[in-house]
């Protein structure tokens, strides 16, 4: 079976100047390898029709496949689809569908429908067009010279609903792909070399079609074992049998055995027992309570939070005692353990989370440098607090912060519960 590479472009004077992070592409290369096809090259490129020409006849040397996104909008600068028109040879007609659909978004905004605005409804004529259900503007497929075309909207949810709900299963369609087969886990509190040490062994006794892979990010690794094969068979019970030894071998520091965030970790492991948690964020400020938001659902195990930033929010609100804060300071064993009992006496919540530190740039001293982190942990009559050392600028302190916070209250419930 031969391998099916694919190439994206993405395109935009606003990707290339820094304004907005190409988010775009490491989306469609994710999709695009979760099914077996080879990233060959991605190019951002300005909002040219001459940078775009050359884009696409860079791209077509050598892949099968060419995605493209953005410039597909009905300002002026929008120049994808008269780039399109004159790489294919084509021409704009109305597409019907796309038009009652702008249509129908301009009635629920209660706006009227411009010109500029059909012209989002124009697709060429050579193209099969991909109905986009989130936006204006839709998506062209094309097959041109024993190639595939796709061109999408730049914007990001538009975009991701478009290759999810049509691209992806139409290149399914289209293309004799390799079974492929991931697995993942998370881990937190082993560094990235110490775990390749552990697993040399693992590493080498795998297949040759299955491999193991390292992703690291904020403290935490995760390991994804992934198995492609032409053939047709079914490669599940083989990667579950390597997958149950990785676990195993990892179990000391396994968050969890699916492809999810520490958060949405700690939500399955709060939901599972029918707990609830609240928190109280010093050097944090809510971003542990944004983190369990931000999952649908939190509601069941979250209660809510007490910013408290500064020391008359920490003895008003949470009753830390002025002593604690005159003689240890803020970020100390003993203020995080006084605002954690001051959060469980106020919120009905199983458990609590509170965090004190200095996060930087400014505000250390020699005996509390930047980056140090007082967490503590618990519930009504069994606490526990930790220091911890980070080392990095403010908003990664932040970060690591949050995820080592919610680390450490994972690792407190399982072991309160195997006693
Ligand atoms: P629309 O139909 O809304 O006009 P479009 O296809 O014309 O969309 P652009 O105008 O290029 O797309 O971009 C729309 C929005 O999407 C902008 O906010 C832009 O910054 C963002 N965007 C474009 N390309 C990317 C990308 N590669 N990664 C992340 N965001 C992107």
């Amino acid at each position: 079976m031969k391998e099916v590479n694919a190439s994206i472009i993405t395109i935009g004077d606003e990707l290339l100047i820094g304004q907005t992070i190409d988010t775009n592409s490491a989306f469609i290369a994710k999709e695009l390898n979760k099914i077996g096809i080879w990233i060959k090259r991605k190019l951002a490129v300005a909002d040219t029709k001459e940078e775009i020409l050359s884009a696409l006849d860079l791209q077509s040397k050598d892949s099968d496949i060419v995605i493209i996104t953005g410039g597909l909008g009905p300002t002026a600068d929008d120049i994808t689809k008269p780039a399109l028109c004159e790489f294919f040879k084509s021409e704009l007609i109305i597409n019907e569908g796309a038009l009652e659909n702008v249509k129908n978004i301009f009635k629920q905004l209660g706006r009227l429908v411009t010109d500029r605005n059909t012209k989002q409804a124009e697709v060429l004529s050579n193209c099969k067009v991909l109905e986009n259900k989130r936006g204006t503007a839709p998506g062209m497929w094309f097959n041109h010279n024993d190639m595939i075309y796709v061109s999408l909207p730049g914007v990001p949810h538009e975009m991701k609903g478009l290759m999810v709900d049509a691209v992806i299963p139409e290149i399914r369609k289209t293309f004799a792909l390799p079974a492929v087969v991931h697995k993942t886990l998370l881990t937190a509190g082993i560094g990235e070399s110490d775990l390749a040490d552990k697993l040399q062994d693992f590493e080498d006794s795998l297949p040759l079609h299955i491999k193991l892979a390292y992703l690291p990010s904020y403290g935490m690794v995760r390991l994804r074992l992934t198995a492609k094969n032409n053939d047709v068979h079914d490669l599940e019970p083989e990667v579950l049998e390597h997958f149950t030894t990785l676990k195993t071998i990892t179990r000391e520091w396994l968050v969890i055995d699916e492809d999810l965030s520490i958060q949405e970790a700690i939500f399955i492991l709060l939901n599972e027992r029918g707990k609830t948690l609240s928190t109280a964020e010093s050097c944090t400020g809510g971003y542990i309570a944004h983190l369990i938001t931000s999952i649908a659902g939190s509601s069941k195990i979250f209660n809510g939070s007490i910013i408290s930033y500064a020391n008359d929010v920490k003895t008003n609100l949470l009753k830390v005692d002025e002593k604690t804060l005159k003689e240890v300071g803020a970020v100390s064993e003993e203020t995080v353990l006084e605002m954690l009992k001051g959060l469980l006496s106020q919120f009905n919540t199983d458990y609590g989370l509170a965090t004190s530190g200095i996060m930087g740039p400014t505000g250390g001293s020699e005996e509390k440098p930047v980056g140090t982190v007082w967490i503590a942990v618990g519930k009504k009559g069994n606490m526990k607090a930790k220091k911890f050392k980070f080392r990095f600028d403010r908003k990664r302190n932040i970060e690591l912060t949050a995820f080592a916070a919610l680390n450490m209250l994972r690792k407190w419930i399982l072991e309160e519960e195997a006693g």
